[in-house]
Parts: C-alpha cells; structure tokens; sequence
C-alpha cells in the first residue's frame, strides 16, 4: 500500500528539488535547511514521528489540521503551517472543544504549526520543527467564518502594554486567563511560553491551585498568542524531549527580572569583533532521519523503522525556545 504513495512522493518531491532547481541538487547539503524545508508542500506518508529536537529536526508522517472546525479556525493559510504530529492535532481539536464548552472561549484562532515536513522555517520561528509546537491567539475567535483574506490580514490583539512593561487590563479578561490554564492542565503539555507581562497577570490572577504556573514560562515576544509545547509522545524514540521546568510556580524574582527595564548598555572599553553572523542550519546538522524525509524514500527501500537509533546531534541546539529558563533582563520582545 505504502510504497506507490511513497515512490510518487519521492518523484514529487525530487522533482521540484532537483529539476526546477538544478543547482540545489548539487547543493542539498550547501542549501540552507530552512530553504529545502519551506520548498516542500506535502507531508511524507510515512508512520508519525517527530524526529530530533524542537530546534533542530524535522516531522515524519504529519497530519494536518482542518482549516475549519466546529471551535477553531486556522489562520495564515498562505504560510501551510498547520501541520504537526497526530497527538499536536488531537491536543489542539480537544481544547478548543473543552475552551469553548467548560470556559466559553468562544473558539480557538490557530496561528503556526509547522511545516508538512517540520524543519526549519524561513521565517518566525527557531523551534516549531517536530510537531510539537503550537501558536494560539490570544484574540477570542469571531462568531463567523473567516474569508481566506481575513486570515491573512486580520490583526491579532496584543495583550501587553509594552511601555508599562504590564499587562493592558483593558483586553485581558478572565478569559484569556482559563484558556492557558485548561491548556497547562493537558498531561500532554511540556511548556507554555508566553510574554513575562502576562505570566505576572497569570501568577496574580491564578485561583485555588497553582501547580499549573509551573508549565507557563516567560519569553520574548508572546504578548499576540501563547506557545504552546507538548512532551515527546510515549514511546517515540526519534523524539529528544526538553528538561522539564525547574520547581515552583515561577512567579518570584525570576520573573521579576524579565520585567525590569533594560540596563543601559556599558561602553566597550576594548574594541569589539564585529558579530559574526551564524551559519544557518543545514540538513545534515539535523538527524539523519531527516534527509530521508526531505527528499522521500528511494523507489523499493523500506521506511526506516520507528524505533531506530537516530543519528543527531547530542549537543542542546542553541537557538532553542526557553532552553534553561534563565532569568534574563532586556526589552519585552
Ligand atoms: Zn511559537
């Protein structure tokens, strides 16, 4: 069954890669990852697995989310960003379904997930690259369809009054305040990144229990949507999982030092290197699996197993979401 979708899929997709742009082909391994991974518009047909690390791999086996459900829309069509592994689809069906009908959210706008093929994007995002990842606004959904147009155009709503380094009350309701802890709550849920300004109104609006404030971790940016991360699901060996957030509810001075106005700059008293400016990701730092999701699997070779040791780079990637939970000063974004 498998192997006719599959010998198609490495034509459609050697196609593309190989004669539309002949010097890729000779340059797969030059060509930023993030190039190759955005160039390719289908997922590959093989058994669902995130492979690597949230910054640093790529996604077999996506499925992705309807454009249109009951209690969620998707938006930014044009991006083809509502991919992601199956539990990242069932987690994101069943909160805008539990939001709506125990919180009265009244339904979830979907921003990025990630690519049919994860990997690195072009644009907007260091992680987001194994299906695990999740963008919601925090803007409630209107009670219509969008057009394809207003999906791309329409504003999200900032919740965060940058000067005052505070949430704006004016648009942060209780409800905003339900949706991230229903989504905290999912035993599922590794992380929840979301603007240090909101987790202060978080940590004062937080009732009763709090053991969920552990999971909502202070970030750049993040005042238009929360992040959300799952865990590797059970059993998925390709998958490096995230050291779990340190204790407590994260609300001390840790986080008052995300909030504090940037220092000002000290002058240099030696000469300064000119910044070098990073490499880009290229295919083979990510697992090997990966080129085999790039480029389809040959015609008669079998599928790498689910439970093969990976090759990938044993290293943290660098540019991860929230690595280490430092505190960090510095602006809002
Ligand atoms: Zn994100």
């Amino acid at each position: 069954m498998l192997k006719r979708p599959i010998r198609a899929l490495a034509l459609s997709i050697l196609l593309p890669v190989f004669s539309v742009a002949p010097a890729m082909a000779e340059s797969i391994d030059t060509t930023p990852a993030k190039i190759l991974f955005s160039d390719v518009k289908t997922p590959i047909p093989l058994e669902a697995r995130a492979i690597g690390s949230y910054a640093k791999g790529c996604l077999a086996g996506a499925v992705a989310l309807p454009v249109n459900g009951k209690d969620w829309q998707a938006m930014r069509l044009s991006r083809n960003r509502n991919w992601g592994t199956p539990e990242l689809i069932a987690f994101t069906e069943k909160l805008a379904y539990d939001a709506k009908r125990q919180d009265g959210w009244p339904g979830l706008l979907v921003g990025d997930m990630g690519q049919p093929r994860g990997g690195p994007a072009l644009t907007g995002h260091a992680s987001h690259q194994i299906g695990l990842d999740v963008d919601l606004w925090l803007t409630p959904m209107p009670n219509r369809l969008l057009s394809r147009e207003e999906r791309e155009k329409m504003s999200a709503t900032s919740m965060v009054n940058e000067k005052a380094r505070a949430i704006d009350r004016s648009v942060w309701t209780q409800g905003q305040v339900k949706l991230i802890r229903r989504a905290a709550l999912d035993p599922r849920v590794a992380r929840i990144f979301v603007n240090a300004a909101i987790k202060k109104a978080l940590c004062q609006d937080a009732r009763g229990d709090r053991g969920w404030l552990n999971k909502v971790r202070p970030w750049w940016g993040h005042t238009y949507h929360f992040h959300v991360r799952l865990d590797c699901p059970p059993g998925m060996a390709s998958c490096v999982p995230q050291k779990a957030p340190p204790p407590g509810d994260g609300c001390g001075p840790e986080l008052d030092a995300w909030l504090q106005p940037p220092k000002p700059p000290k002058t240099p008293t030696k000469p300064t290197k000119p910044a070098v400016k990073p490499r880009p990701i290229l295919l083979a730092d990510l697992p090997a699996a990966c080129r085999q999701v790039l480029i389809g699997a040959p015609p008669g070779m079998t599928p790498e197993p689910a439970t093969a040791p990976m090759a990938y780079d044993a290293a943290p990637p660098a540019d991860v979401e929230n690595p280490a939970d430092a505190p960090v000063t510095g602006t809002l974004h």
